[in-house]
């Protein structure tokens, strides 16, 4: 293994003030299970899972209870002993009703598990079945299905993968404990994925912001000359994609290209702990890592939940709010989204839980434009944040669509920077949704 520093930066970018001191520390309890809990049919980017049970129906911890439905899907397993009490519309952290299977718990632990896989012997082959059977999603937010990310079409050339470890959002430690607490586990999950893609280079980019999980990383990757241990700069959104491929390989991806185009797979810290468990342990994937933090929370935690536990649960689990609580938020509060139904469940994605007091939200009124420019000093894609919210707002989707809205990575740097305090980022996600549906439109006209 080698470890080397980048100075290579982006322009733009923020450092937002970091709260990390508040779980840092912690590593993770593990929660009991809830009394119930709600399992979404779509946990992931793609379509929903097909049903395999019924409402009455008995099920077992780690029994497939919904089939991956074509190419871009993933099954959902019981992440608990219990009965099927509905299959229907339940709302989850998106705060729309979708499709979900609820399970009532009957308090029973023991856990059905996959055949185990040697972890010397196994192939290429049977890793991606294994990952693709045990349900496994990208744990960095977009949820995607993490099988197909290690099946790239024959004709692309990929030359590296890179494992994402900077966790640039404020708040969020649930990846820096796992390279500190699971760090033999993170380097033989990329190990495994490294084989999966029949790969002979592996990056692991780290912000400079975590000496400790860089110093555990080194340790754990001493043995392995194809691993190379990335140490980046701290800056808001370094952890985006884009931003940590330029930081560590040097290539840029175009604007509306991806890390593929580019011959690069990037595959999330707690992805690759999970593909670990998945074959070495043959473990499907029925628990979160989480960050619950924040200062209107009473007691911030590092927890293990149980996929499907109501945000309600652990909220409590962490002590409950305090008085001073204001805004409960799911993500990191630079790209998370603000939650007002605490039955809606953790997903297999879901990285934190932040309760936050009015000294940590944004409550100023919102202005005019200043016309500043601020945010488009900021934007690291060179984006013109202002202009796009504006015609959002003015549902001018084909301008939008020319000035490049769909290429916003919904970072939040802009809307974090804006004096005015206008919900830019907001506005532009609205627009791209309306892009998208005027693109489908088009192409079924
Ligand atoms: S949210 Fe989009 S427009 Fe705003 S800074 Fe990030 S990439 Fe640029
Ligand atoms: S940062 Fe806010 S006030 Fe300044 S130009 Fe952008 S939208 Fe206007």
């Amino acid at each position: 293994m080698s470890i080397f520093s980048s100075f290579k930066t982006f322009r733009g970018g923020v450092h937002p003030p970091e709260f990390k001191e508040l779980t840092r520390d912690q590593s993770f309890e593990i929660m009991p299970d809830p009394k119930r809990v709600i399992l979404p049919l779509r946990q992931h980017i793609g379509k929903d899972a097909k049903p395999l049970v019924k409402k009455g129906v008995e099920v077992k911890a780690g029994e497939i209870i919904a089939e991956s439905d074509g190419f871009i899907s993933s099954p959902v397993f019981s992440p608990v002993n219990g009965k099927v009490i509905s299959v229907g519309k339940e709302t989850n952290s998106s705060g729309f009703p979708k499709e979900a299977i609820v399970i009532e718990t009957n308090g029973s632990t023991d856990t059905q598990k996959l055949e185990k896989l040697e972890f010397s012997t196994v192939t290429g082959a049977e890793i991606i079945e294994r990952v693709k059977h045990a349900g496994i999603v990208g744990q960095g937010g977009a949820a995607f299905p993490t099988f197909v990310k290690l099946t790239p079409n024959k004709d692309r050339i990929i030359d590296y993968i890179i494992l994402n470890g900077c966790e640039c959002e404020p708040y969020l430690t649930r990846d820096e404990r796992l390279m500190l607490d699971r760090s033999h586990d993170v380097v033989s999950g990329l190990l495994l994925m490294m084989k999966a893609l029949e790969l002979k280079k592996g990056y692991i980019g780290v912000e400079d912001n975590k000496p400790e999980a860089i110093e555990a990383l080194q340790k754990a990757a001493a043995p392995f000359s194809e691993i190379e241990l990335a140490v980046v700069r701290t800056k808001y959104p370094q952890g985006a994609e884009k931003m940590l491929i330029k930081a560590v390989t040097g290539r840029e991806v175009p604007p509306g290209k991806l890390p593929l185009d580019v011959g690069v797979v990037i595959q999330n810290i707690g992805t690759a702990v999970a593909v670990y468990d998945s074959v070495v342990k043959g473990e499907p994937q029925i628990t979160a890592s989480v960050t619950v933090s924040g200062l209107g929370l009473n007691n911030p935690k590092n927890l293990i939940v149980k996929v499907g536990t109501p945000l309600a649960d652990v909220l409590e689990f962490c002590g409950g709010a305090k008085e001073n609580a204001k805004r409960v938020i799911v993500g990191g509060p630079m790209m998370g989204f603000a939650q007002y139904d605490f039955s809606a469940p953790i997903m297999k994605a879901t990285s934190g839980i932040l309760v936050l007091t009015e000294d940590e939200i944004n409550t100023h009124e919102q202005t005019p434009c200043l016309k500043c420019g601020m945010c488009v000093e900021v934007c690291p894609l060179n984006l013109i944040p202002t202009k796009l919210a504006r015609y959002s707002q003015l549902d001018k989707t084909e301008e939008a669509e020319n000035l490049g809205i769909s290429v916003c990575m919904e970072c939040g740097t802009c809307t974090y920077t804006c004096p005015a305090n206008i919900p830019l980022v907001q506005w532009i996600r609205l627009g791209k949704q309306r892009v998208n549906q005027m693109n489908s439109e088009k192409k079924t006209a």
